[in-house]
């Protein structure tokens, strides 16, 4: 099979090298046995085994491709293009989509097990179910008799996601939240958010922590489609899209000038309506024309924004101009002049960072500047918010400093503003003379710089800090280790 793939005889021999040579030792009460002789198979974890895995998955489609071509399978034919799918693949998660006939039943079956015989693998029909849509429940039962594999229903999952459900509705992503919840060790019960959300996403020079805005790693990663999109080529997603939606959604800058169909698909329409009003993303990309071959003579831009050297314009006219044309005809050939035909095909260029074309992440940082209200830090701020998280303290300890320096602590008036304490409530806890706010507390309060003081006695450093204003030093004791963070006070 790897012959036929094209493979040189010496890296078959190398993969034949890897898959049937190889030793193993087996740890037996913590010492090595002796090397045993595997023959056949990788070892598991083995970095090859995916992608030789994925080659003879390959030997899976190039069967389906031939039922499909001596027309013994009837595949699931898309849109008005009549763009036929038959199986889709990812890993070992594999889709074989066909019409509910006999002989489709027959053909799937002589093909997984062609497979098997030639792979070495099996198939695991336990796992395996078949589904039916708009089939009738006398068909699906003899399929699943015949296959020997169980019946599906739709919602079914396929790479982890729900085939078949409402992705407007909440209930679908419930079950993915909640294994998202479990992860972060978040739970459903109310919290009091003491840092605004928009503010923990700034980046961390704006005194955030530089967490991703979901909202915009979603549009920037269904920009990746539409960036895709600008190129016509023979991706299976792209026959599909264009046998539901068209040719005219190739190399499209705006899709939104397009009719949606009344049964497009969620992600077709967020698709269309991605760059909304602002029109960001054609504005991010930009085509340098060549010889001209993909650019509408019309409704694009193809002078101006070019350089050097002039081009001599040959044009033909059908009839001589008149006296009053003149003019005309050398204001047109000022606005041409300046453009000169390359003998390149045209390309499409991603204007966002102009190197390495488009990147979601490049498309993330684009998105990130249109939102306009960036925060401004003084220079002090901005050195001490980005030094936080270069100190060598636990995550907690700086994950502390950077709530105290935005002054959101559960200090006694932060808290009385929330409105969770009453008036006569707010008096420092240590010395209960003072009103309890985070300057109090960590520069003046009597108490907190004797605690403090001690400390410092006890662990033999020599660290004051309590007193005064600007940029002085808070010591943070954990577990014995001492870091130093550089603390910025406003009077
Ligand atoms: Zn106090």
């Amino acid at each position: 099979m790897l012959r036929r793939f094209g493979f040189s005889l010496k890296w078959r021999s190398w993969m034949k090298a890897c898959v049937c040579g190889g030793n193993l030792s087996i740890l037996v009460n913590g010492s090595p046995t002796e090397e045993i002789s595997i023959k056949r198979g990788l070892k598991q974890g083995d970095p090859l085994a995916p992608l030789l895995f994925l080659l003879v998955a390959e030997g899976l489609g190039g069967l389906m491709r031939r039922v499909v071509e001596i027309a013994r399978f009837r595949p699931f034919l898309v849109g008005s293009g009549e763009v036929p799918v038959s199986l889709l693949q990812y890993a070992d998660d594999t889709l074989c989509i066909g019409e509910a006939t006999i002989g489709n039943l027959w053909a799937l079956k002589t093909v997984l097990r062609g497979f098997e015989i030639a792979s070495g693998l099996k198939v695991n029909f336990w796992k395996s179910c078949v589904i039916g849509v708009n089939v009738p429940s006398d068909f699906l039962n003899m399929a699943s008799e015949f296959l020997n594999c169980r019946i599906g229903i739709t919602p079914f999952k396929y790479l982890g996601l729900p085939v078949g459900a409402n992705s407007r509705k909440m209930a679908t992503w419930e079950p993915m939240l909640e294994s998202v919840r479990g992860r972060l060790g978040l739970s459903n019960q109310h919290k009091t958010c003491w840092v605004k959300w928009d503010d923990v996403c700034r980046p961390k020079d704006e005194a955030g922590l530089g967490i991703w805005d979901l909202r915009l790693v979603n549009i920037s990663l269904l920009a990746k489609w539409r960036w895709k999109l600008l190129f016509l080529d023979t991706n299976v997603w792209k026959q599909v899209v264009i046998a539901r939606y068209s040719n005219d959604v190739i190399g499209k800058r705006n899709l939104g000038v397009l009719d949606i169909p009344r049964n497009a698909s969620n992600w077709w329409r967020d698709l269309c309506h991605l760059d909304g009003d602002s029109n960001w993303f054609s504005l991010a990309v930009g085509k340098r024309v060549g010889r001209g071959d993909s650019t509408y003579f019309w409704n694009e831009v193809w002078v101006g924004n070019l350089v050097e050297g002039r081009w001599q314009w040959n044009l033909l006219w059908r009839r001589e101009r008149f006296q009053w044309e003149e003019d005309q005809y050398h204001d047109f050939v000022d606005v041409i002049a300046s453009f000169i035909p390359l003998d390149n095909h045209d390309k499409w260029l991603w204007l966002g960072d102009g190197i390495q074309g488009f990147t979601a992440n490049s498309a993330y940082c684009q998105l990130e500047n249109n939102v306009s209200n960036r925060r401004i830090l003084v220079p002090v701020e901005e050195f001490v918010f980005k030094r936080i998280w270069k100190c060598a303290a636990p995550s907690k300890v700086r994950a502390f400093v950077w709530q105290l320096l935005l002054n959101r602590v559960q200090t006694k008036d932060n808290l009385l503003k929330r409105k969770m304490l009453q008036i006569d409530q707010q008096m420092c806890v240590l010395c209960g003379r003072n009103t309890e706010t985070a300057v109090h507390l960590f520069l003046h309060c009597d108490v907190a710089a004797k605690i403090c003081g001690l400390l410092g006695g006890w662990l033999r450093v020599r660290a004051c800090y309590m007193n005064g204003s600007g940029v002085r030093s808070i010591v943070c004791v954990d577990d014995c280790a001492l870091w130093s963070v550089p603390l910025l006070v406003s009077a």
